[in-house]
């Protein structure tokens, strides 16, 4: 049995992800390169009873000379044969309705003499603009393999897999001789790395300082070899590409005709987009699309959360009644479980996000929303590409988190993600639903609006302009390491291939799962942990006082359960720690009580309003039913003022500090795992608690 590794590359938009499909299905993984944000996609493929080959799907790149950071991976794992995943085969993927471009990559590709063979795509379309290619020509004039595909809906998929499978050659000749441009460079630099082909030595002239390889005492010979013939990199680079394209041009002579009557799709394209990017009806549509999406999320979703939702409950109960009471059991049932059902709960709304996300990418529509609204966004330092994370945000940060990723520019997309978490999610709708049910009157305003309605909208607005605010802020104090310079094309539309749009709702979830459940199992087993134990024999002792009082007391069982239920988690470590900040949330109008709720709500905001209910052991009513809570609140007096505890004032200071601090462990866990450090999850979380607790200071000092 062989094992090979083979690499698909190509411009963005080619169709590399649909033959990555098809040829790989859902053995696929997504891991990442080592150190960096971007996905690496793996996935496998038997070619034969001996041939066994891992499939790399390498990010979209336009040409060899990088300048995003996924464009340097791409770099890395073709000039590096030291990388991991340096392909034995490179399947070039070219779309056939833009030759032009994609063959100044393909031709850059040849040059570099690994094993190549070109996959070429789209053909439909061109054929559809009345272009014919003769392949077979082109083959000769590369000087590589040359195979129709059609990646969408897997036609000549099988004709691939059989040239893969017989021996590929390394081209044999170079497109474009790299070496008369500058010989004693190209010479040296293959003397100092072993390479063996010409224009890699070209490519390490110009980008050694960012290929990971070669050792400091190779880069500083290669540094000194460069300075001592004054390497003019960019001006050679220029006479490179135009090379390229004296050749390419005949070759497109040569190998294509076209039919000038027959420019179908690019009409069809060209009207749609004159309703689509109207300056009037253009973003009329745009809304009511975005509006459909954010329904879907954040209606829709409800249905298949609150089924799982009951689903854990009637699992917690089911096993707590069957099992023998004791730690172990508690440990599965309250921590592990429910972690479990809290990384479960969030995979409806990731899949019908994504499953729309893949729909707009497919049919082509996304591109256009950037186009949209990129002026609006760059202005606050992010691009059009951010306003669907920041919509869907306003449902759940978790799955509008992941979303980001197809935000290209690097800076862009880490302040999009840093201010996602500010949009109101609905996960605040119960704790601002409790609180302004107990500080704001039943009235109507001029008679016809709701004034709690009025205060809810205003919570919403207040996120919303956080967010660009901060995002205005970061867009100064974040350095971006790469230019934001990128072409946007506008492709033509196409139908969503429904297959594909399957396997990324199935992608995400699993990621999802798999990457950020870790983190959100681990955190909600310490704050299990935190909730029920205390220290020495705290809990014993409350345990022995009402197993003498209960015989003779005149409350019912549950009644005293519930209030035994409240005074140990008055006792725990949570308590403890409640009671340790009561201090530093004072000047918020918070007591310890409070700080016990803010620190089990750090699970998820809605948790709070669970937290109060134990506390103010009014047992464990439906969420929804605030009326017990809110009339023990009211009870509630502070034993050093003697004043009731939630006045105006403290309730407002609650929900400013719920707007705006960082109350989700999924969302830290989903920001580690798109940012691949846990340095930006710290940050958020660190300026989100600040910005939280300052807002709270203010509202309450003001209004107490
Ligand atoms: P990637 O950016 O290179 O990964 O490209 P994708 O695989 O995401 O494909 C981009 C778009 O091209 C998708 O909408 C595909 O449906 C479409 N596509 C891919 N291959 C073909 C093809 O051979 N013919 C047509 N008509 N469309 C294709
Ligand atoms: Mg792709």
């Amino acid at each position: 049995m062989k094992n090979i590794k083979i690499a698909l590359i190509g411009n963005p938009n080619c169709g590399k992800s649909s033959l990555f499909n098809a040829l790989t299905g859902l053995r696929q993984k997504v891991g990442n390169f080592a150190g960096i944000t971007v996905d690496k996609k793996t996935g496998y493929l038997q070619l034969s009873r001996e041939l066994n080959a891992h499939v790399i799907d390498l990010p979209g790149t336009y040409s060899l000379y990088p300048r995003r950071i996924d464009e340097f991976i791409t770099f890395d794992v073709l000039l590096n044969p030291d990388n991991p995943s340096h392909p034995d085969v490179v399947v070039i993927v070219a779309d056939a309705s833009n030759l032009k471009r994609n063959l100044l990559f393909c031709s850059q590709i040849i040059d570099l003499k690994i094993p190549s063979i070109i996959a070429l795509n789209m053909v439909d379309v061109a054929r559809k603009n009345g272009l014919a290619i003769d392949t077979l020509q082109l083959a000769v004039d590369l000087g590589v393999k040359v195979i129709h595909i059609n990646a969408r809906e897997g036609k000549g998929i099988h004709d691939l897999k059989r040239a893969i499978q017989t021996a590929i050659p390394v081209p044999e000749r170079y497109f474009v001789e790299v070496k008369p441009l500058c010989p004693e460079v190209i010479n040296g630099i293959k003397d100092i790395t072993g390479v063996k082909s010409d224009y890699t030595a070209f490519q390490i002239a110009c980008h050694y300082i960012n290929i990971f390889c070669f050792n400091v005492e190779q880069k500083g010979k290669i540094k000194q070899l460069l300075e001592r013939h004054q390497f003019p990199m960019a001006k050679l680079q220029g006479e490179e590409i135009l090379k390229r394209y004296e050749k390419i041009n005949p070759i497109l002579e040569r190998c294509t005709s076209q039919d000038q009557s027959k420019q179908q799709a690019l009409d069809t394209t060209a009207k749609i987009d004159r309703i689509l990017l109207h300056p009037v009806y253009g973003y009329l549509i745009f809304l009511l699309i975005f509006y459909l999406v954010f329904q879907a999320i954040f209606s829709w979703a409800a249905y298949p959360m609150d089924a799982i939702g009951a689903g854990f409950s009637w699992m917690q109960e089911a096993l707590n009644k069957n099992l023998p009471q004791n730690l172990v059991t508690n440990l599965l049932v309250e921590g592990v479980l429910a972690g479990i059902g809290g990384i479960i709960v969030f995979i409806p709304q990731i899949m019908l996000l994504f499953g729309f996300i893949s729909i707009l990418e497919d049919t082509g529509y996304m591109t256009r929303v950037s186009f949209l609204m990129d002026r609006l966004m760059r202005k606050v330092g992010m691009s059009g590409k951010s306003t669907l994370p920041l919509v869907s945000g306003l449902a759940c940060a978790v799955p509008a988190i992941m979303s980001t990723r197809g935000i290209e520019n690097w800076k862009d997309r880490i302040i999009t993600i840093m201010v996602t978490p500010l949009m109101s999610c609905s996960a605040r709708l119960p704790v601002y639903a409790l609180l302004i049910s107990f500080i704001v009157p039943d009235e109507r305003l001029f008679g016809i609006m709701n004034l709690k309605g009025l205060v809810m909208l205003g919570l919403y607005l207040l996120g919303w302009a956080m967010s660009l605010l901060v995002a205005l802020v970061m867009k100064w104090i974040i350095k971006a390491k790469e230019k934001s310079y990128y072409l946007m094309e506008l492709p033509i539309y196409r139908r969503p291939r429904w297959g594909n749009v399957g396997i990324t709702m199935v992608e995400k979830a699993k990621v999802f799962v798999m990457d950020a459940g870790k983190v959100i199992i681990t955190i909600s087993i310490i704050l299990w942990f935190l909730a029920s134990f205390g220290p020495g024999t705290a809990f014993t002792d409350i345990e022995r006082k009402y197993a003498d009082l209960q015989p003779a007391g005149h409350a019912t069982k549950t009644e005293t359960e519930d209030i035994i239920k409240s005074e140990k988690l008055g006792a725990s470590f949570a308590g403890r720690i409640g009671h340790f900040i009561e201090p530093a949330i004072r000047p918020l109008g918070f007591d310890w009580k409070i700080g016990i709720a803010l620190i089990t709500s750090f699970a998820a905001r809605e948790v709070f309003v669970g937290t109060m209910s134990t506390i103010y052991s009014v047992g464990s009513t439906a969420d929804s039913d605030f009326e017990a809570i809110r009339d023990r609140m009211r009870k509630e007096i502070d034993p050093i003022t003697k004043k009731p505890v939630y006045s105006a004032a403290t309730s407002f200071s609650l929900m400013i500090f719920f707007a705006f601090a960082m109350q989700c462990m999924s969302t830290v866990s989903v920001v580690r795992r798109e940012t691949k450090s846990w340095k930006w999850p710290l940050i958020q979380m660190a300026y989100m608690t600040g910005l939280a607790y300052a807002a709270s200071l203010l509202v309450y000092q003001l209004f107490k």
